[in-house]
């Protein structure tokens, strides 16, 4: 079984093996729709009775191919692809919340998500609150309502580089009766697999490290299988019968890939966040080597971040790989394997020489992504973070003259070199 190898031959051999004379790469599966020659076949279909697939809105080979993979790779028992991070985020907490539900959520989150939170999901009426993720397990759940669902964090927030305590915020959320969502983009299954520590579901952006390469936007959900949708009776969406379905239902039916079930059945049914063939074919591409370059990441960028502590315009840094950072004891216990390719530090000058050394770079490239091969750096303030008055950049943990980092896979000695060049010419 490839469930029982090691993760490396997962990222290779994962979910697809070629037949006799088949191709030997994960072949993409182009089309919208598929033919069926009597009612009987279709109708299985739509009773969710068949695993074969009618509309690519719903569902196509080579991406199964690559829910299959994902699944393996965090170790889950199911996998649901979404156009984006945003959307398998989204999806995630509407498969389970409708208007008067709250969930839980630590602070140092994606932006994206934290507009999600704040802004889109609030207007739906579900109200999620934002905690410290450092706050005691006694204190986390003192926040749980009798309408609390989950509890979501990432295990390394972005862009604040904290790393979450998954085992404390796992038993906090089994007290609460409540699944743990963790959002698992920047260690990516190579370096965290949260599923281990006790998560229920994990979410990520595969537009980041899985595919790796800044080719295709997309997202992707694994669940646990280990979480008990009954107990309690605060999850009627997958223990009750569901009406677009004549009555199914999802939990009794579909067991350990019930919540994926449902994401797929009613979720990317309604609101169409299907993957595209082409981009779960690129994706998979990224993850067969997802283990080699991850460590390579957290190598180049514990390097660079060493470097840059003892640099003279440098001021701070923050990189959790870093002895003595904030979290490094979380991260020897979460991140074993290297704390990922994402750091921030802060140049001496505050936001007019963050600008300038920007435009110093040579080698690196500004862009708004993190995850790529290719290093690469943002100024917040200036550019992401630029609406925000100073003082709520502040608040946002933006300082005017933080430099986040995203290192890539060049030689490590050019890298620096560009660094040290960029910040020479600051003086
Ligand atoms: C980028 C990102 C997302 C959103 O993903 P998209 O693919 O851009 O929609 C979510 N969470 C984290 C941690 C991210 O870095």
């Amino acid at each position: 079984m490839i469930k029982d190898l090691g993760f490396e031959t997962r990222c290779v051999h994962g979910a697809y093996k070629a037949e006799s004379g088949q191709p030997q790469v994960l072949p993409i599966v182009q089309n919208t729709t598929y033919r069926y020659y009597n009612a009987k076949d279709v109708a299985e279909l739509f009773d969710l009775d068949s695993p074969n697939h009618m509309y690519t809105r719903l569902g196509s080979p080579t991406v199964d191919k690559f829910e299959q993979k994902m699944a393996l790779l965090e170790g889950g028992t199911a996998g649901m692809a979404a156009s984006a991070g945003q959307a398998a985020t989204l999806i995630t907490i509407l498969n389970i919340c409708s208007a008067g539900d709250h969930v839980i959520s630590a602070t140092n989150i994606y932006g994206g998500t934290h507009n999600l939170f704040e802004v889109s999901l609030k207007r739906l009426g579900i109200d999620v609150e934002l905690i410290d993720q450092d706050l005691p397990l006694e204190e986390i759940v003192k926040h749980a309502r009798p309408n609390t669902k989950a509890l979501f964090g990432e295990t390394l927030g972005n862009p604040a580089l904290s790393v979450l305590d998954i085992e404390k915020f796992a038993r906090a959320a089994g007290e609460m009766g409540v699944p743990l969502i963790v959002d698992n983009t920047l260690a990516s299954p190579a370096l965290c697999r949260p599923i281990e520590y006790g998560a229920n579901i994990v979410v990520q952006s595969t537009t980041k490290y899985a595919d790796g390469h800044g080719s295709c936007v997309g997202g992707c959900v694994v669940e646990g299988g280990n979480f008990n949708w009954e107990a309690g009776g605060r999850f009627p969406e997958l223990t009750e019968p569901d009406q677009s379905y004549h009555g199914i239902r999802f939990y009794e039916k579909f067991g350990d890939g019930a919540f994926c079930m449902r994401l797929k059945a009613v979720m990317v049914r309604d609101f169409g966040c299907t993957m595209a063939p082409m981009n779960a074919y690129l994706t998979h591409q990224g993850l067969q080597t997802l283990h080699l370059r991850m460590e390579r990441h957290s190598s180049n960028a514990l390097a660079l971040a060493k470097h840059l502590k003892d640099h003279p315009m440098v001021d701070w840094i923050v990189y959790p790989g870093l002895e003595g950072d904030r979290y490094h004891e979380l991260a020897k216990k979460y991140l074993p394997k290297g704390a990922s390719g994402v750091l921030s530090f802060g140049v001496k000058g505050g936001r007019e020489a963050g600008e300038k050394f920007l435009e110093n770079l040579d080698l690196t490239s500004i862009v708004v992504h993190v995850g790529d091969i290719r290093t690469s750096v943002l100024h917040p303030a200036s550019t992401t973070h630029r609406q925000l008055s100073e003082e709520d950049q502040l608040a946002a943990g933006i300082t005017p003259s933080l430099i986040r980092v995203s290192v890539g896979l060049e030689t490590i000695d050019d890298i620096i070199a560009d660094f040290d060049q960029a910040l020479e010419r600051l003086k």
